[in-house]
C-alpha cells in the first residue's frame, strides 16, 4: 500500500497574529507540493486566523480534551475545534504527558472524541533518555502504542508519530537506521493491535531535530512516511525546505 508522505508543524506555545503572515507562506508551498500531505497545527487562538489566511493549508491544534463540554477549565473540546476550523489534532505529545502528566489511556480517550467529531487524529509515542540508555525504548514505545490506540484506528483517519523524547529541540537524532527499525516495530505493534491491512496503510511519522538538511535522508527510511515537526515549522524559510524534501520522494 503506497503510503503518501505527511509533513505536519507543531508550533506548540509560539505564533501570534503578526505570524499569520509565515502561514500563508507555508500553504503556498503545500499547494505548489501536491504530491505531500501538509498541515500546521498553530496554538489554539491562531486556528480559525490561521485557516482564514490559508484555506487550502489544513489547519489542525496540538490537543483536545476526551469530553465534549463540562466543567473542565482551561480545556478545548474536539467540537470546539471543529468550529475553529481544524481538520486535525495532535495528542499525546511528550510535553503534555511531562507537564500536563497526560497518560497514554488519556491519549487514547482524546483520540477517541477527536475521532467521534471528524478530526484527523496523530498519536505521539517515544521513549526518554533514560529508558534508551537502558535499553527499555522498544518496551516502552510498544506500551505506549498498545494503550493509545483505539482498536479502530485506520489510514484515513489516523497517523502514528514516533517522537524519541531526547530528540525534541535538542538537534540530537537517532541514527537512521535506529528511526526506521522502530518504526518497523511500531508497526508491527500496530498490526497486533489494528490488524495487517490498516497497519500497511497507517503512516508513521518521526519526530526530534529535524531541518531541512536532514529530512529528504530521515524521510527516505522505508518505515518513515514523513515528520512532525517542531521547531523547524515556525518559519517558512525553514519549514518549506522539509515539505520540499518529502516532495521529492514523492
Ligand atoms: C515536537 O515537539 O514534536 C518536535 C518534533 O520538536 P522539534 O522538531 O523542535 O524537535
Amino acid at each position: 500500500m503506497t503510503r503518501r508522505k505527511l509533513v505536519v508543524g507543531n508550533w506548540k506555545m509560539n505564533g501570534l497574529k503578526r505570524d499569520l503572515g509565515e502561514v500563508r507562506a507555508i500553504g503556498a508551498a503545500a499547494a505548489a507540493h501536491p504530491g505531500v500531505d501538509v498541515a500546521l497545527c498553530p496554538p489554539f487562538t491562531l486556528i480559525a486566523d490561521a485557516v482564514a489566511a490559508s484555506p487550502g493549508l489544513v489547519i489542525g491544534a496540538q490537543d483536545c480534551h476526551a469530553a465534549d463540554s463540562g466543567p473542565h477549565t482551561g480545556n478545548i473540546s474536539a467540537p470546539m475545534l471543529v468550529e475553529a476550523g481544524a481538520r486535525t489534532v495532535i495528542v499525546g505529545h511528550s510535553e503534555r504527558r511531562a507537564d500536563q502528566f497526560e497518560t497514554s489511556q488519556d491519549a487514547w480517550a482524546k483520540a477517541a472524541a477527536a475521532h467521534r467529531h471528524g478530526l484527523h487524529v496523530i498519536v505521539c509515542c517515544g521513549e526518554t533518555e533514560a529508558e534508551h540508555d537502558a535499553g527499555r525504548a522498544e518496551r516502552v514505545v510498544q506500551a505506549q502504542i498498545e494503550k493509545s490506540v483505539p482498536d479502530e484506528a485506520a489510514p484515513d483517519w489516523f497517523t502514528l508519530a514516533y517522537e524519541p523524547r531526547w530528540a525534541i529541540g535538542t538537534g540530537r537524532t537517532p541514527s537512521i537506521e535506529a528511526i526506521n527499525a522502530m518504526h518497523a516495530i511500531a508497526r508491527a505493534k500496530l498490526k497486533q493491535l489494528v490488524g495487517g491491512e490498516a497497519a500497511r496503510g497507517i503512516r508513521i511519522l518521526y519526530g526530534g531535530s529535524v531541518t531541512g538538511a536532514n529530512a529528504g535522508d530521515i524521510f527516505a527510511a522505508s518505515d518513515v512516511d514523513g515528520g512532525l515537526i517542531g521547531g523547524a515549522s515556525l518559519t517558512a524559510a525553514k519549514f518549506v525546505p522539509i515539505i520540499e524534501a518529502a516532495a521529492a520522494l514523492g
